[in-house]
């Protein structure tokens, strides 16, 4: 299936600008705020050569960008995808600010990363495009300043060389530069899992809240990667029945459930889902519209819009993604009483990890998986309630909901700091 259109992918700064208006608007918040926080704060374009394998130089462009940082410092993934572009960094940096104040973490919001198709590097070649890259970007980056973390095409190996390139730099090891790293190096246990683990919490919470029994739910998973591969294994333990999963190859559909442990060690030797033979293929569209209780969108933005919205059938829609729907899109789906877990919650379980693995690494002292899990789902349940009740409260949806606490708790601290000098 082609990736998101040139028009979505163009617009997704404004789609958050004008969320962003509309919540300020609810909240009544007054203009000099409003103008405050409806841009980014900073942003980095870096033009960078690499040498190739064949020893030619490739000029690779990347981003980072930071939201706002009224809470704390900068928090966000970098994203290694052919089709980024600096709009939607900024408007993915803009989402981290607000998800963080939704959990309640001490970060301000920012993203980053490189057009590339990581696929199409040998590993020596992403190992010096992400150093170079982590070079350019050091400028702003740091541990109390701005934070990296993985997402799309980027992963604990990537976390490890930015971590040892900072440090390299610093002439000492900075494990708190950096979160996603494995363990061998200050990663944090459960950092892997964390957003599929948060997502299933949300997940089941809400379900049981609406009345609608997790037990035998059908699942479709659109992107089977780090965050749509553990939701899926985490929805499945719950006692649903995972019968469709995609990746950017196109999907595969098995009415009576699917292998997820074929599946997953498939994608680890190098392969599609469509290369697993015991089930249908399917397009990645004919999965968004399959007839399941429960859809997850875990790949990439812009997936669920005005095109298709009208044939999603599913009751619940777990956002693992970021802005897999856009606004029409959304409008659509509640009105049909679908039960959306908005994407500021439901795949906030990475960064509230994440923040736990940035303080074990300034403390340096770990703690155990069981821990990292149970104080994960505290937040997680927690958060859920809270954005669950304000929406009762309000009488919106769960998203409008959820952005209204995250506005509101980073105008408070944007105001009560004063505007410098
Ligand atoms: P990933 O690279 O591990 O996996 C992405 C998956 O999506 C891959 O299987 C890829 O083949 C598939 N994909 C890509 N384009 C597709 C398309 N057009 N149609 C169907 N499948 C497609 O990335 P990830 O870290 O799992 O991130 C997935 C999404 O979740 C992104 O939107 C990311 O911003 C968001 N997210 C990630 C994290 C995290 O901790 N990794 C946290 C919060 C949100």
């Amino acid at each position: 299936m082609a990736s998101t259109s040139a028009v979505s992918h163009r617009s997704a700064l404004s789609i958050a600008q004008r969320q962003f208006d509309a919540t300020a608007e609810a909240l009544g918040l007054d203009d000099s705020l409003r103008c405050i926080l409806r841009e980014v704060k900073r942003e980095l374009v870096v033009h960078f050569p690499v040498e190739m394998d064949d020893g030619s130089f490739r000029v690779f462009t990347g981003f980072r960008v930071q939201h706002n940082i009224a809470r704390g410092p900068a928090k966000g993934g970098l994203r290694f995808h052919p089709s980024l572009s600096l709009d939607d960094v900024r408007a993915l940096a803009m989402y981290m600010t607000w998800k963080s104040a939704v959990v309640e973490l001490p970060f301000g919001g920012a993203k980053g990363g490189v057009i590339c198709d990581p696929r199409e590097l040998s590993k020596t070649e992403l190992e010096r495009m992400t150093r170079r890259f982590t070079t350019e970007i050091s400028l702003i980056v740091g541990q109390d300043r701005d934070i990296p973390a993985p997402d799309l095409g980027t992963g604990p190996q990537v976390m490890a060389w930015i971590m040892d390139t900072l440090s390299m730099h610093a002439g000492y090891s900075v494990p708190a530069s950096v979160t996603g790293k494995p363990t061998s190096i200050g990663g944090s246990e459960g950092r892997y899992t964390a957003t599929g683990r948060g997502l299933a919490t949300v997940t089941i919470e809400a379900m049981r809240d609406r009345g609608l029994d997790p037990s035998g739910a059908t699942v479709a998973v659109q992107g089977f990667g780090k965050v749509g591969a553990v939701s899926a294994e985490l929805l499945r333990a719950a006692g649903m029945n995972v019968v469709a999963v995609s990746d950017s190859s196109g999907g595969c559909y098995r009415a009576t459930g699917l292998d997820l442990d074929a599946l997953r060690t498939l994608k680890e030797e190098g392969g599609h889902v469509t290369d697993y033979g015991a089930a249908d293929r399917i397009s990645n569209d004919e999965l968004l519209t399959l007839d399941v209780d429960v859809l997850v969108p875990a790949a990439i933005e812009a997936q669920i819009t005005l095109r298709n919205a009208d044939r999603v059938r599913a009751k619940v829609i777990a956002e693992g993604a970021n802005a897999p729907m856009d606004p029409e899109a959304d409008a659509i789906l509640n009105d049909r009483g679908a039960l959306i877990l908005p994407d500021i919650l439901a795949n906030a379980g990475g960064v509230v990890v994440s923040y736990f693995e940035w303080v074990q690494d300034l403390q340096a002292y770990f703690w155990a998986a069981g821990e990292v899990n149970a104080r994960l789902k505290e937040v997680m349940v927690r958060s859920y309630h809270q954005v669950h009740s304000r929406a009762e409260q309000d009488k919106v949806s769960l998203r409008d909901a959820a952005l209204r606490i995250a506005v509101q708790t980073v105008a408070e601290a944007t105001e009560v700091r004063g505007v410098y000098p």
